[in-house]
């Protein structure tokens, strides 16, 4: 059997352009044309106009004092100003440094730190949220490196600049200075660090290049036929990739319009987006599409513009993957699959795909990406067998900001980047996601794989949705917990779903632990964080065992 490795090619070469150069194209081929349409700050600025506005920016930050190299960090949920600084940042060569908008004080405090911010834009608040408090209660000293706060807001607030103000500074001289920085920048500058969702519990700043970013954009744009004629509907949030690279850099490589529905994920306000604006395509991790399909207004709704998409970050139940085709007549939706350290795509299904392949695996290989699977000694695995999917080509990191030892341990010598995620490739080349390295789960010496048993409680007819994953355990390492969301109006017992179980699955899988709950710790993007399920279940572990007997 040949071993599991992919390598994709294109007839489309890779570009060689800085991230600022990628709108400059924009505005020469498509000046008069849709770019940004904010429905909750009723913005909308064509191509010209959004580079005008970053232009003004840019210049405003070189009047402050910024300089090419400087990290400066942005906060805040999505809004016009969040686009208007990545590219500003960007034609300055600062090194725009995504923040959680859920991060509080703790992990504010340590991103910043960690890259030495000397700058931070930060929306005033969100939700329960008070940012201009947050960062004034760190203040000077547990923030040393920080000189600029600039709050997203047309007033300065005590202390803050205000994003209108700094862009008032702007004059012809700043401009043309900027501009004359931007022509002298490398594509192969760090421009971007991203501080991966935490689904393993410590942030990392993955360092990402203009190169990088600009070319996974474009690629996942190309996949889905995008022109300057489509409308992309982006309610993901912007400081992950999903938001500002594969939404904003995807449409600006060809022109698109991009179009965010809110200030966060709010399923009426993207049907509304896609109705109004008559979107072309949407973008969603799996759960945000349950939410626009399950909402109370989704039967009136004409979502007939919508031609294409995406679904990304975790797989997509079958039934959800069949309505988002009829239902929301998203006949050519693909699906992503990739990570922060690679840009993030690395695997996409193509729009015409059959169904079985579009919710069975992620698609195939992109451009100039290879992949292999290797098993636990690093050997590649032939096609067909379970193993770590590793990643290489244009697409990896830098590297983590300010932190070699965690680099290397993600980065081997043959610059491999090791994903942490098990994987599948047929010899078709497509590749199917069965679960992380780190949440296999190692009873009394046998491997259980988390999705296995997963897929098979989702056959139960009251189960909505199920989590497994590994609690300590004395005497066997570790054991199998099961939390579990019941559909409506369903109630059975623990006592079920072990007879349910029984004689079906190896005894060793089948959950010690049952828990029926409402619904799963997240992070902002739609990923469970498994970690903190085993962490509650650590602390009531005395009693758990004890009701076990
Ligand atoms: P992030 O760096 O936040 O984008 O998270 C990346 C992780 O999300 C990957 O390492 C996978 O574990 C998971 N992921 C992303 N896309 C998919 C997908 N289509 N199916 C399953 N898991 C995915």
């Amino acid at each position: 059997m040949a071993a599991s490795y992919v390598c994709g090619v294109s007839d489309t070469p890779l570009i060689y352009q800085t991230v600022g150069a990628a709108l400059d194209s924009a505005v020469e081929r498509f000046a008069a044309r849709p770019a940004l349409i904010v429905r909750h700050q009723n913005v909308r600025l064509s191509y010209a106009e959004l580079s005008a506005a970053v232009d003004d920016f840019a210049a405003g930050l070189l009047a402050i004092g910024l300089k090419c190299g400087d990290r400066i960090g942005i906060w805040s949920p999505n809004n016009a100003e969040w686009v208007i600084a990545q590219f500003a940042t960007a034609q300055l060569g600062l090194v725009l440094v995504n923040i959680n908008p859920a991060y509080r004080t703790a992990e504010l405090e340590y991103v910043l730190n960690k890259v030495g911010a000397r700058a931070l834009i930060l929306a005033k608040s969100f939700k329960t949220s008070d940012y201009v408090g947050m960062v004034r209660s760190l203040g000077a000293e547990k923030l040393p490196h920080l000189e600029e706060a600039i709050v997203i807001s047309d007033e300065p607030i005590d202390g803050f600049r205000s994003f209108a103000g700094v862009s008032a500074l702007a004059t012809d001289a700043l401009r043309a200075a900027s501009r004359a920085i931007a022509a002298g920048l490398s594509p192969d500058d760090p421009i971007n660090i991203q501080f991966t969702s935490g689904t393993t519990g410590f942030p990392k700043g993955a360092t990402l290049t203009h190169h990088n970013i600009v070319n996974n954009g474009r690629f996942v744009a190309a996949r889905q036929r995008f022109t300057e004629n489509d409308r992309l509907c982006i309610p993901v949030p912007l400081y992950h990739c999903f938001g500002m690279v594969m939404g904003v850099l995807g449409c600006v490589t060809h022109g698109a319009a991009m179009v965010f529905p809110d200030e966060a994920f709010e399923p009426g306000s993207v049907l509304d987006a896609v109705e109004r604006e008559r979107c072309t395509a949407l973008y969603g991790v799996p759960t945000m599409f349950i939410a626009e399909l399950g909402h109370p207004s989704f039967k009136a709704r004409d979502l007939s513009s919508l031609r294409t998409g995406v679904m990304a970050g975790a797989p997509c139940p079958e039934p959800v993957m069949r309505r988002v085709i009829s239902d929301m007549h998203m006949t050519d939706v693909t699906i992503c699959y990739g990570m922060t350290e690679t840009s993030p795509v690395s695997f996409q299904s193509m729009p015409d795909d059959d169904l079985e392949k579009r919710v069975t695996t992620v698609g195939r290989i992109h451009p100039y990406v290879e992949v292999k699977v290797v098993d636990a000694d690093g050997e590649t695995v032939p096609f067909g067998v379970q193993g770590e999917l590793l990643t290489r080509g244009y697409s990896v990191m830098r590297g983590y900001w300010n932190d070699p030892e965690k680099t290397c341990d993600a980065i081997d010598d043959g610059g491999w980047m090791h994903t942490g995620d098990l994987a599948v490739l047929d010899d078709e080349g497509y590749c199917r996601i069965t679960g992380r390295v780190k949440d296999m789960i190692i009873r009394g010496g046998e491997n259980i794989y988390p999705r296995e048993i997963e897929e098979f409680l989702y056959r139960h007819p009251a189960v909505q949705d199920v989590q497994i994953f590994g609690v300590p355990d004395e005497k066997y390492g570790e054991e199998v917990c099961a939390w579990i969301r019941l559909r409506e109006g369903m109630v059975i017992v623990e006592e079920d779903i072990l007879t349910f179980c029984k004689g079906q699955i190896a005894h060793y899988k089948v959950p010690r632990y049952v828990r029926f709950v409402d619904e799963y710790p997240m992070t902002v993007t739609g990923k469970i964080q498994k970690f903190v399920m085993r962490e509650a279940m650590v602390k009531e572990m005395p009693a758990s065992k004890a009701r076990a007997g």
